[in-house]
């Protein structure tokens, strides 16, 4: 049996475990070990197995050992079965409802004898849900909104999941004897916030129908579409799906750019080919008489267009092309600009590590300066800090700086926008900090006119130097507050606040759309990793690929100011 199968096992069991109310542990060991088995590159675990390299795995222990044994040599397992046989696999699904906990899938279960998310949905519409104890209609129409959303959403990833599976299916398929070299394309390679489908342009030696043709038959796949020219659609047994373009060398160049994207970026290119005499016919550039052009990679077809070369992460149809014909294209930020980070928890609220623990990390990353901002007192299911924990926190980070730490900690705070827009904490104390992001935590079901109010007047006041993720939105489970972005954006650009890009993957806010009319407004940006433990630092560079897609350049983001320009930066606003 292969990796990907074992590991779907094992998360089903661990699935499983939750819903039944097992102990928390006992789920993690077995989704542990299915992260573990997912590390190791090969077609068949039976050899690892013998060997007892599995054994060895970190993530791996006795338990989950014997599971994935009885998975290798039977490719069942009892357990699992035992567990179906308990429990109603569509209960698993109703987890996926955005805002549905177990406890409710239990209730519902038990109550109206539901297993699945389509009698939930019926029972939901129907009235039935509502009259279960404590449900009411609120509830159920709110679980109804969940369903849509799912449905809207379930084919997606996050970022990083998207970017993990990626690399585990690029290898894959550069193990073939016949593949010379393998890339990701599509959304992914265009640095989307959320992504559906892997698309993996391969360059083959030999015939790439044959090549593409092969991987239907790996193991894993549960089923395979051949498209013809050496596409096929693979879905995997975890639900995944790649799209495999496999072509010979000479094609690979504009075999890439066509399964990169967008749709509206292809369109319009191949209306810029047209009006100069050219058609792009499958992988090929042709000239006027159908000849084809040799295309060597991406940046040759460009220049071919006239066009100077344009990132991935640009191809949205937002002007790109537009821009690469008058050679007035960005320089796109890089993560190597980046001198530090000022959006960070440490263990005063809700983070993992210590300031000085966040410190060292920051330094192992290269940057010059770390900003800690925990929560305020409103933020009470946070941790969030009593005025009294701000002097101590503070009076601990000068203790750190004179100790001479090899990056300077600067004194941040991450204050809740109140209901009416004013910010938490007397301004004595929000004078003591070097800067103060400024977040909506509580209360987003506000009107859209009330809720831009509530921003506008908390921009309003000279404390606020950062708007943190701006929108709201979280990613595949809750949509962007109802708010007039446009008036917020203007408003932050007319008092100098400057506007978070939150890299926590799950955020990805401020939405990258909007980033061209902030700049153009002359909003400055801050991208923040949101880190609530050391290893959460590296959230940065998601931020670094939204801020990119945003056309942004280095000097548009405030973070990328060295140590000794940071702080006087950060002040400016309060000094208006
Ligand atoms: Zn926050
Ligand atoms: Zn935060």
């Amino acid at each position: 049996m292969d990796p990907r199968s074992v590991a779907h096992a094992l998360r089903q069991i661990a699935d499983f475990l939750e819903m039944k109310g097992e102990n928390r542990y006992k789920s993690a060991a077995y989704r542990n070990a299915a992260g573990a088995i997912l590390t190791v590159q090969t077609d068949d675990l039976a050899p690892a197995l013998a060997s007892g390299e599995l054994a060895e795995l970190k993530g791996i222990g006795p338990t989950t050992l014997a599971t994935i044994r009885e998975l290798v040599e039977s490719g069942e397992s009892r357990y699992l079965e035992q567990l179906r046989t308990e429990i109603p696999e569509g209960l698993l699904e109703m987890l996926r409802v955005p805002g549905l906990g177990i406890a409710n899938i239990r209730k519902i279960h038990e109550g109206l004898g539901l297993s699945s998310v389509q009698e939930l949905e019926e029972a939901a519409t129907d009235g039935r849900l509502a009259k279960l104890p404590r449900f009411g209609a609120g509830t159920a129409a709110k679980i109804l909104k969940g369903i849509a959303y799912l449905r809207e959403h379930s084919a997606y990833m996050l970022y990083p999941r998207a970017l993990a599976e990626s690399e585990r299916m690029l290898a894959a398929v550069r193990a073939h004897p016949a593949v010379e070299s393998a890339v990701v394309a599509g959304s992914l390679r265009r640095r989307n916030e959320i992504v559906r489908d892997i698309d993996v342009v391969a360059s083959c030696r030999e015939a790439p129908e044959s090549v593409a043709a092969s991987f239907a038959l790996a193991p894993g796949v549960r089923a395979a579409e051949e498209k013809g020219d050496g596409t096929v659609t693979i879905r995997l047994v975890d639900g995944s799906v790649l799209d495999l373009h496999c072509v010979t060398a000479d094609r690979f160049g504009v075999a890439l750019w066509r399964a990169t994207g967008s749709a509206s970026h292809e369109r319009e290119m191949r209306e810029r080919a047209t009006s100069r005499g050219f058609s792009i016919v499958k992988d090929e550039l042709r000239d006027a008489i159908g000849a084809r052009m040799p295309v060597s990679d991406e940046r040759a077809l460009y220049a071919a267009l006239g066009l100077a070369y344009i990132e991935p992460e640009l191809r949205e149809g937002r002007g790109e092309i537009a821009a690469a014909a008058a050679n007035k294209l960005p320089t796109l930020i890089e993560a190597g600009d980046i001198h530090g980070v000022l959006h960070c928890h440490s263990d005063y609220s809700d983070g993992k590590a210590t300031i000085a623990e966040m410190a060292k990390a920051a330094r192992a990353l290269g940057w010059t300066y770390i900003g800690i901002s925990d929560h305020s007192q409103s933020a009470f299911y946070a941790g969030g800090l009593k005025p009294d924990a701000v002097i101590a926190q503070h009076a601990e980070i000068d203790r750190l700086n004179a100790g001479n730490p090899g990056v300077l900690v600067l004194k941040g705070v991450e204050a809740d926008i109140l209901a009416d827009g004013q910010i938490d904490y007397d301004p004595e104390l929000l004078d003591r900090f070097d800067y103060v992001i400024a977040s909506v935590h509580s209360r987003f079901a506000l009107d859209r006119d009330t809720m831009t109010a509530r921003m506008l007047r908390a921009l309003d006041d000279s404390h606020v130097t950062i708007l943190g993720h701006p929108t709201g939105r979280l990613l595949l489970s809750r949509d962007a507050y109802a708010i007039d972005m446009e008036a917020v954006i203007a408003r932050a650009a007319a008092r100098g606040v400057v506007l978070e890009i939150n890299a926590d993957p799950h955020r990805l806010d401020l939405d990258w759309r909007y980033c061209q009319l902030a700049k153009s407004l002359g909003c400055a940006f801050a991208i923040g990793p949101d880190a609530h433990s050391a290893r959460g630092l590296a959230n940065t560079d998601y931020g670094v690929g939204i801020a990119r897609k945003g056309w942004l350049e280095a000097p548009d983001v405030v973070n990328t100011l060295p140590a000794d320009q940071i702080v006087e930066r950060l002040r400016r606003r309060r000094q208006k």
